[in-house]
């Protein structure tokens, strides 16, 4: 049997939640894929061997809600100031190697978005096309610009990174007028939904009583769509008795996805504590990535993920959240998984024990259980994070040409 694996995480505690595999076992990696998994693999001719022991092998972290289309959205006004953050500068340190971009291009600017950004990160990036043609911004305010069949198009045009529609952000405040209807983007975005086979993510202000949210959940939505941004000020989840509401549940039972979308200002323990304490967890965990996000309570995914955890979902639960969940939400079950066979996207987890503290978007505080820490990152079967050196030989032991002292030019 061939055993020159080119890389192999060995004693590690394996989760991967769409195979049911939660033991202390190895992963091979060859060419690019998961080769093998497995107790006791032989890698006694690896190219390289990472002692996984105490530490926890996820499949590569899926992040379904960001924002990586830098120079596009920049504000009148504000110099070096984007709304979009870099993908590979916010990924591989918080073990995701899957990112998927929430709308901020619309079907006029997605070329442009795949040649410059989605084709150039070493993380892999999938998209939702906005249903406003001019993406994410001012142009989601105008329903001549929301145009479904150039976003049914876009779609399909870029299936291979595309994976639905968005609606965000849509007449919040204004009143209502002949041109501006209470469901007029995100009946727009179900329509491009229908037409390219695709599920939408949509971004909501209720408005009862002609916007209300559990006419959101139980009429506009169709089953596989994503309700982002889930536990934010502004949604009726929970009761005054602390239970969550009936609706929550219906939309759930007829198939609506939820994601948790933190953001600049998406996330409030006031809803998602006592939502978790009653039984109702998240469909995915996602950060909304962006410059007004990044350096607020999210930070980045696996601090999201942390939140989580420290909020009393079980490991398992967040490893699943995280992986399995958000690739069923986007339909692409080749991801968040370490079959054999498939990409080697891999996240080696610390789980540190003790009292941590996180942050929501009311700038308030909660206090918690333990914080999980990227040790390493595997994108594609390729070491792309490893800090602390688990995949290289100490300096003294290094091989010859770590010797070599390069040739001078006079
Ligand atoms: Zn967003």
């Amino acid at each position: 049997m061939e055993t020159n694996y080119d890389l192999v995480l060995k004693g590690g505690h394996v989760i991967d939640p769409a195979n049911g595999i939660d033991a202390v076992l190895d992963v091979a990696v060859k060419d690019g894929r998961i080769a093998a998994v497995g107790a006791h693999l032989d890698a006694l001719h690896a190219g390289t061997v990472v002692d996984a022991t105490g530490l926890t092998v996820s499949p590569g972290l899926i992040d379904i809600h960001v924002h990586v289309y830098p120079h596009f959205n920049r504000p009148e006004g504000v110099p070096g100031w984007d709304a979009s953050v870099i993908a590979d500068a916010h990924s591989f340190r918080a073990g995701v190697t899957t990112f998927v971009d929430a709308g901020c291009a619309g079907a006029e600017h997605f070329q442009d978005f795949r040649r410059r950004f989605v084709e150039t990160s070493k993380t892999r990036v999938l998209a939702f096309v906005n249903i406003a043609n001019g993406g994410m911004g001012p142009r989601e305010q105008d329903p001549y610009d929301f145009n479904v069949d150039a976003c049914a198009h876009a779609v399909r045009e870029h299936s291979d990174v595309v994976v639905g529609v968005k609606t965000a952000h849509y007449w919040t405040q204004l009143p209502w007028d002949d041109l501006h209807t209470p469901w007029a983007s995100v009946d727009a975005a179900v329509a491009a939904g229908d037409k390219s086979d695709t599920p939408v993510m949509v971004d909501f202000w209720p408005r009862p009583p002609l916007r209300g949210y559990d006419s959101l959940l139980l009429e506009h939505m169709r089953a596989g769509d994503i309700h982002t941004h889930v536990f934010a000020q502004q949604f009726p989840i929970v009761g005054d008795d602390g239970k969550v509401l009936d609706h929550m549940w219906k939309a759930r039972e007829r198939g609506v996805l939820f994601d948790l979308g933190h953001g600049g200002g998406s996330f409030w323990f006031r809803n998602a504590v006592p939502a978790l304490r009653d039984g109702f967890m998240v469909d995915s965990i996602s950060t909304d990535l962006h410059m007004g996000s990044v350096n607020a309570a999210v930070l980045n995914s696996l601090w999201t993920a942390s939140k989580c955890f420290a909020m009393g979902m079980s490991l398992h639960d967040v490893i699943r959240t995280c992986t399995v969940g958000p690739a069923k939400a986007i339909r692409r079950p080749d991801l968040g998984t370490l079959s054999v066979g498939s990409e080697a996207d891999i996240a080696v987890l610390r789980v540190l024990p003790g009292k941590f503290s996180y942050t929501d978007c009311g700038r308030a505080r909660f206090d918690g259980e333990g914080k999980l820490e990227c040790a390493l990152t595997v994108r594609a079967g390729k070491v792309v994070w490893d800090p602390t050196g688990m995949s290289m030989p100490l300096w003294e032991n290094a091989p010859a040409p770590y010797w070599r002292v390069p040739v001078l030019q006079g």
